[in-house]
């Protein structure tokens, strides 16, 4: 399997070339040179896998360069660390299911890719004898997921620029007590908008990039979406087992990172994945996207579900390439002039399209706190206000839903936010063992203005070259 650029300006590349180079060197994104589809036989041999042996055999469709064993053995050791074997467990809560998301390191998604992201760079600066400097920006989850993914490990420096008093506290503290000397973290004085921007903005100089060697965790590498489109594969498995039947998923949404996993689970088990409800919070460009078929910026509105509290969603071009029909020149203008005027409108036929796979609804946050009290106070499970928005969605387009099983994606640990989870209940959720003491630690932190001349001079200060 060879690699392409959303754009179409680089010759096609493999696998290990596509998780280094982060960002396509045109500027757009790195997809397959062909979406997989698996048959029913294949299908069936998959069906009984424990999650490991099944992430193997779903990456091993996408991943041509790295040997069999070794790629085995990678996936093996990411998901070692995770507290339950069945890594992402699916729990039925009788009215929908629910993907638990949350059992690694940092008790979020974000680590099913990040661990797996941590290893194979690991991997493969070993064997080409590099360096490399990780530089990604975090709205809060990918931080710490990114930090835990590769925090001690050997030629790499990491560098997570986090919207300064705008991430949770506890994700805060996730990021700034870790103590390995490899982890540099930047509070940047602005929105989490502003530090993707900066970040984007110092990967498009390439100069930089290569004198640095600047590799990128953000949602825009392809191996994080990859290790994600196993769990929607894992979790169909699960509830197909109960109900023989195709379903639903709901995926609470902000950089499209994981809903665009979905749209690629989606074409491999090609019907067996009915729709994506992709569930937004006020931050609803992308609602506005599938239901009235315009993407056009307005302001972050900071939210209780801050992870996606985004307005340029990162990942969007990577369906683009596909509602244009593959078209790398269309995206490019389209991605050209969206960064001129701030917004790309649709034909009534690409409206129609979008729908075939999206149901779209955003949540407000009263509507959040609402369905955590309600889930609660008719199951007993706490969810987190991400998680909350997935729910609240599924509820809001149940009459086009039908009878089809919902899986909701349960994104974060409850623990993660617990004012929210407070409001709702009354009560403050558990605190799990990762999460205690955070407090107590030693915060490490440089607070910078959103002024890129300046982060760049603080990582040529502190890289690795
Ligand atoms: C990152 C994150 C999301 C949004 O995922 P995207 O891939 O950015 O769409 C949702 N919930 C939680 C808890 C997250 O950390």
């Amino acid at each position: 399997m060879k690699y392409i650029s959303t754009r179409g300006g680089i010759e096609p590349i493999k696998f290990t070339q596509a998780v280094m180079m982060g960002l396509a060197r045109d500027g757009g994104l790195l997809l397959p040179e062909t979406l997989p589809v698996v048959d029913e036989d294949t299908q069936n041999k998959w069906k009984d896998l424990c999650y490991p042996d099944l992430a193997f055999e779903v990456m091993k469709l996408f991943i041509s360069d790295i040997p069999e064993e070794t790629l085995k053995h990678l996936i093996n050791i990411s998901y070692a660390v995770f507290d339950t074997k069945e890594v992402t467990p699916v729990i039925d809560l009788k009215d929908f299911y629910l993907l638990e998301l949350f059992h690694g390191p940092t008790l979020a998604f974000k680590d099913i890719a990040l661990q797996l992201l941590g290893n194979l760079f690991e991997y493969l600066l070993a064997k080409q004898d590099k360096k490399m400097n990780i530089l990604g920006a975090t709205s809060g989850d990918t931080g710490s997921a990114a930090i835990y993914g590769v925090k001690g490990r050997k030629n790499i420096n990491i560098f997570i620029l986090h919207p300064h008093g705008r991430v949770s506290p506890i994700q805060a503290l996730q990021m700034t007590t870790v103590s390995e000397n490899n982890v540099f973290n930047i509070a940047i004085e602005g929105t989490f908008d502003d530090c993707q921007a900066i970040v984007k903005a110092i990967f498009s100089d390439l100069n930089f990039k290569d004198k640095y060697q600047l590799g990128a965790v953000n949602s825009i590498n392809w191996a994080r979406v990859l290790a994600q489109v196993v769990y929607y594969v894992y979790a169909y498995f699960r509830v197909f087992e109960q109900t023989r039947q195709s379903v639903i998923f709901s995926v609470p949404t902000g950089n499209f990172g994981d809903i665009f996993a979905g749209y690629v689970a989606k074409n491999l088990l090609s019907n067996k994945i009915h729709k994506l409800i992709l569930a937004t919070n006020e931050n609803d460009i992308l609602t506005r996207f599938v239901c009235k078929g315009e993407y056009k910026l307005g302001t972050v509105i900071p939210t209780i579900s801050p992870s996606m509290d985004i307005q340029i969603a990162s990942n969007f071009e990577r369906y683009l390439y596909y509602l244009y029909d593959q078209d790398s020149k269309k995206v490019k203008d389209t991605m050209l002039n969206f960064s001129k005027t701030g917004y790309i409108t649709f034909s009534e036929d690409e409206q129609r399209k979008t729908k075939l796979d999206f149901l779209s609804a955003s949540i407000n946050q009263t509507e959040t706190i609402n369905t955590i009290k309600e889930v609660y106070d008719k199951t007993g499970y706490i969810v987190d206000p991400h998680t909350a928005v997935g729910i609240c969605a599924v509820k809001k387009l149940k009459s086009n839903l039908a009878d089809t099983p919902v899986i909701c994606l349960a994104t974060a640990h409850p623990a993660k936010f617990p004012d929210a989870v407070k409001k709702a209940i009354g009560k403050d959720p558990e605190r799990p063992k990762a999460l205690k003491d955070l407090d107590k630690k030693e915060q490490r932190l440089k607070i910078l203005p959103a002024d890129i001349s300046k982060v760049k001079d603080y990582i040529s200060k502190n890289a690795l070259i």
